[in-house]
């Protein structure tokens, strides 16, 4: 029997790093919702539609947004989904600093939300899936059969994110990082639409101090309940 799995969480916690390894333990589809946010991100910055103190063009936005075609595409290597932007894989610009540091006032557009969950809920018509983000629980698949709800301190997520660029060889800063985590939590917890939380009846999982193995332990026993 297939079923949904939302993983839902704070940015950085080590959510997508779960998902996808859950994803292919249990030869599922893994959909990082957060890279469809992401991806219209770097299209509102390729656009024009942020001015040069960060403000958003809205009207702008939802003028152009019907273009915006969101795909998905396999990559041979890691067998992982990567998201494509009108046909172009954009997977290699959409982690940068300058990205993550624009895209939780996108995410907080209400017309932005509804287009990409009603593509998401549509992804999971086909059951046998492992999607990852913040309203996974709560909006996209409130019924879902699996609800993992993650979680860990600021500064462990930023000192992650922050050997995560360094390996991907794009360093920062440790402090810029640190405050655009504790940004992004304030704004993705505060915001009107579909604000981040957690589900009634989702499982929780504090990582700050476990081993990616541990953690995959955990969720094999939750996912074999
Ligand atoms: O998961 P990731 O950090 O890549 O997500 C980037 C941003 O997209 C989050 O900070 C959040 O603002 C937004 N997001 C969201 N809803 C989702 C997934 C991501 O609002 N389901």
């Amino acid at each position: 029997k297939k079923i949904v799995i939302a993983i839902d969480g704070f940015s950085s916690c080590g959510k997508s790093t779960m998902a996808k390894d859950l994803a292919r333990e249990v030869g599922y589809i893994y959909v990082d919702t957060g890279a469809m946010y992401r991806a219209v991100t770097l299209f509102a910055m390729r656009n024009d539609v942020f001015d040069a103190e960060g403000n958003i063009d809205e009207t702008r936005l939802k003028a152009l947004l019907p273009d915006v075609k969101l795909t998905f595409q396999l990559n041979n290597e890691t067998k992982l989904p990567e998201v494509c932007l009108n046909g172009e894989n954009v997977e290699r610009y959409i982690r940068t600093l300058e990205v993550s540091q624009h895209v939780s006032p996108i995410a907080a557009l209400p017309f932005v939300r509804e287009k990409l969950v009603e593509q998401q809920q549509a992804m999971g018509n086909e059951k046998g899936i492992v999607m990852d983000g913040r309203d996974i629980g709560t909006v996209v698949f409130p019924n879902a059969e699996l609800k993992i709800f993650v979680t860990a301190s600021a500064e462990i997520r930023a000192q992650r994110r922050f050997k995560e660029l360094e390996t991907k060889g794009m360093p920062a800063d440790f402090d810029e990082i640190l405050q655009n985590v504790e940004q992004r939590d304030y704004i993705d917890t505060h915001r009107e639409t579909s604000p981040l939380r957690q589900a009634d009846d989702a499982l929780v999982l504090d990582n700050s101090h476990l081993t990616i193995t541990e953690q995959k332990a955990w969720l094999m026993e939750k996912f074999n309940e």
